[in-house]
């Protein structure tokens, strides 16, 4: 499609937010008149104060999740998946074998990171390094 119009949309549409700021009306919805001070109207307002507020709680959800576990815990619950626990701990028998694989998985990677490493250093002190 030609290039041009693409051009002349941005133009178009640079000027009509200049000309909707230059009339006191809002440039997100272009229908409403802005709010003293704001470059919206009350409405688009709103809005953007639920998506601000729809960040808060994303930014929080570690927080919720560690005190929903919590609450899954002390109720006798697995605190991953809610499902009834095992007695005695905090996860069911599904989420423990889970668990226990990611934490194998951890564990190997660690211990090739750590080899990795230790090679490093090996070769910057010139192999004299006594294992
Ligand atoms: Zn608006
Ligand atoms: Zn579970």
């Amino acid at each position: 499609m030609p290039y041009k119009d693409v051009e002349t949309d941005r133009a178009y549409n640079r000027n009509r937010r200049a000309w909707l700021k230059e009339h006191g009306i809002c440039t997100d919805c272009g229908s409403n008149y802005c709010e003293p001070g704001h470059v919206y109207c009350k409405a688009c307002g709103v809005k953007r104060k639920q998506r601000n507020d729809a960040y808060d709680s994303r930014v929080s959800k570690t927080e919720r999740m560690k005190a929903l576990r919590h609450a899954r815990i002390s109720q006798g619950l697995c605190g991953d998946c809610g499902k009834p626990a095992e007695a005695g701990r905090p996860t069911c028998p599904r989420c423990r074998a889970r668990r226990r694989e990611s934490a194998q998985v951890a564990r190997i990677r660690n211990r090739i990171k750590r080899e990795t490493e230790a090679k490093v250093v090996t070769r910057h002190t010139g192999g004299t390094a006594n294992v």
